[in-house]
């Protein structure tokens, strides 16, 4: 049973950790603001950003979908982690020594208190160390073989990890228990494979990479066979990689995601090939955004990871045929130029319609792939095949065309009708028109026939596309969703909510008279609800003494759960005024005007009153009394 982190480790990691930075590994982000930025949700489908991080608050919400928390509890929510395992991930990369409640600092103990998860990612790096010491054995010889024959030297073997899996059935198994792992660990690993008389290695006689996942952790492994030591009885195929874990799932794994990322976000590119040395040609070749799938075919899962790192956004306008660089971001996909390679690109170009716009296809005619290529023609050749990239749609529609014998009539119309239906997908019009050009010039075709044809194509295909148009993001702006965060009209309401979050992200800046306003003050139930937590950690003179960070923590907890969505959308939602040097002022009058309505209120009432009130009845003195009492109150607060 795992021990309780103490509280304030717990606080200290909070305290410590950069949220920008965590969710900055997986979502490109950029400025929104002051103390603000933004980027696509990883929660929800979206082709604008609505996801906003507060790095000064510790904090993230979608006003989309309105997903939002700490540093905590997202990486909980995307990496799948229970509340002590992200907080001892975050305490590792915050250099935080983490205590634990039940204490004892010996051996037994501190194991018990590491998870399974930390446990396999541990005996992943461990399996990592052992590989790579093995590369240099001499039983290794066919390995480094197969490296060097591809020229791969030992810089470059280094930089990607690789490493050596002896053959025999328990190498790795005796060498990790000897380091304390157990049978049951190693399994939740994915390293070894349970047997009838106890666990035996997974990887045995291959060259092993490791397959890190965006922090650099080992997460698998993927094994390639060497042909000396491949077992007569079993075969198991040319590669084997991790099986699904704790750690490693291979609808979303990329090789060489870790060394690629930055160049992903920066170039707005990813390359897409089928190899781990294609990864690495890649890479040689000067290519630092290509990965590879795991054993598996590109996913929507896989792409998700990839927008996400990208911060991709389809632009309505700005597309130009002949230069995809001026989109939001690239994905390339290397596939062969032969028949198989041609049915992977139509199979991924009908897999994920977000995407398309931007896809292309680096198609090496001679069906050599990066790894060949640099092998026989060098560097250059492997730049130059993702230098002539195609789009997908050019090179799906150019497959069909090339079904028929454009040399005839019956060809040229067997060729508009196959192609007709590809190009009626295309969503955004100006690429469609543009298409349309394209497709006529290919079958040779005047242009209005062709545009005829798309139509009809376009009309008979509405049915069946109806169900990718209605993912079409309908949420409201962002940009006004954040602005006015109530997103009603009422400007009480919105006056209140402003003021709520002005007061969440910035209590050092609040007037200390707003401690003294009472609950009733709100006219939302829920504001008013806000507003006691507020108190209740202190008021803004806590925050303002705690810092914004750990006490919106603390106004989050006394919120309790009702409340934590409000708290965590009003802690983000950036504020109308963003001009910094304009914030103090802009938070005192905002305090004034809540303060300027609620005697504007009262003010009613009493003059109400005092209407009510017959003149010579004594309480009408006091009545009158009252609105003048109010009206210079009101000239106080509002200065007129
Ligand atoms: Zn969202």
């Amino acid at each position: 049973m795992a021990g309780l982190i103490l509280r304030e480790d717990v606080d200290l990691v909070r305290e410590r950790a950069q949220i920008e930075q965590v969710i900055g590994a997986q979502v490109a982000l950029s400025n929104a603001g002051i103390g603000s930025l933004k980027g696509l949700c990883p929660f929800h489908e979206e082709k604008s950003a609505s996801f906003y991080v507060r790095p000064g608050i510790g904090r993230y919400h979608c006003f989309g979908c309105g997903e939002g928390g700490d540093v905590i509890n997202y990486l909980q929510k995307t990496a799948g982690l229970s509340f002590t395992d992200a907080i001892e991930h975050l305490a590792a990369l915050t250099g935080v020594q983490l205590r634990y409640e039940q204490g004892g600092a010996n051996r037994e103990s501190e194991r018990s208190n590491q998870s399974m998860r930390q446990r396999a990612l541990a005996a992943n790096q461990a399996a990592q160390h052992y590989f790579e010491s093995q590369l240099v054995t001499a039983q290794a010889g066919p390995g480094r073989r197969f490296l060097s024959e591809r020229a791969f030297d030992r810089e470059a073997a280094k930089l990607f990890g690789i490493g050596f899996a002896p053959p025999g059935w328990d190498n790795l198994t005796r060498h990790l228990m000897g380091k304390g792992y157990t049978a049951a660990e190693l399994t939740a690993a994915g390293l070894v494979t349970q047997g009838s008389r106890g666990v035996y290695d997974r990887f045995r006689g291959r060259l092993t990479w490791p397959i890190r996942d965006t922090t650099s952790q080992v997460i698998g492994f993927g094994a390639r066979e060497l042909p000396e030591f491949v077992e007569g009885d079993k075969k198991q195929g040319k590669y084997l990689n991790t099986p699904e874990t704790v750690l490693y799932k291979k609808s979303q794994v990329l090789f060489g995601l870790d060394l690629a990322k930055d160049a992903i976000r920066t170039q707005k590119q990813v390359v897409v090939v089928e190899g781990y040395t294609d990864v690495m040609a890649m890479w040689l070749a000067g290519i630092q955004t290509a990965v590879a799938t795991c054993g598996t075919a590109f996913s929507a899962e896989h792409a998700k990871v990839i927008r996400r790192l990208m911060g991709d956004h389809v632009p309505g306008s700005g597309l130009q045929l002949s230069d995809g660089a001026s989109l939001g971001g690239e994905i390339i996909f290397t596939f062969d130029g032969d028949a198989a390679g041609q049915k992977a690109a139509v199979k991924a170009f009908g897999q994920d319609h977000q995407f398309y716009a931007q896809t292309f296809v680096a198609n090496e005619q001679s069906g050599m792939d990066p790894c060949e290529l640099r092998l026989a023609k060098g560097s250059a050749a492997v730049k130059a095949l993702v230098a002539n990239r195609e789009p997908l749609f050019a090179f799906v529609i150019r497959a069909k065309l090339a079904q028929f014998d454009l040399g005839s009539v019956e060809g040229r119309i067997g060729a508009l009708r196959a192609a007709a239906p590809i190009v009626a997908q295309i969503r955004d019009t100006a690429f469609q028109g543009g298409y349309v050009r394209e497709l006529a010039g290919w079958i040779g075709l005047d242009v209005e026939q062709v545009r005829h044809e798309v139509s009809r194509a376009a009309r008979a295909g509405t049915r069946s596309n109806s169900m990718v148009s209605a993912r079409a993001d309908t949420r409201s702006n962002p940009t006004v969703a954040a602005r006015a965060p109530n997103g009603n009209s009422n400007p009480i309401l919105r006056l209140e909510k402003t003021l709520l979050a002005a007061v969440l992200q910035y209590p050092e800046l609040i007037p200390v008279q707003f401690d003294q306003l009472s609950a009733d003050i709100f006219s939302a139930p829920a504001f008013g609800a806000v507003f006691h937590a507020i108190k209740a950690a202190g008021g803004v003179q806590a925050g303002a003494i705690q810092g914004a960070r750990g006490w919106v923590a603390t106004v989050a907890e006394l919120g309790g759960t009702d409340l934590a969505d409000l708290i965590g959308s009003l802690a983000v939602t950036n504020l109308p005024e963003d001009r910094p040097e304009q914030l103090a002022q802009y938070c005192v009058e905002l305090v004034a005007e809540l303060q300027a309505q609620v005697i504007a209120q009262h003010l009613l009432n009493a003059k109400s009153r005092l209407q009510r009130t017959d003149p010579s009845h004594p309480s009408h003195s006091a009545a009158l009394a009252a609105v003048v009492e109010l009206e210079a109150a009101r000239r106080t607060i509002t200065g007129r």
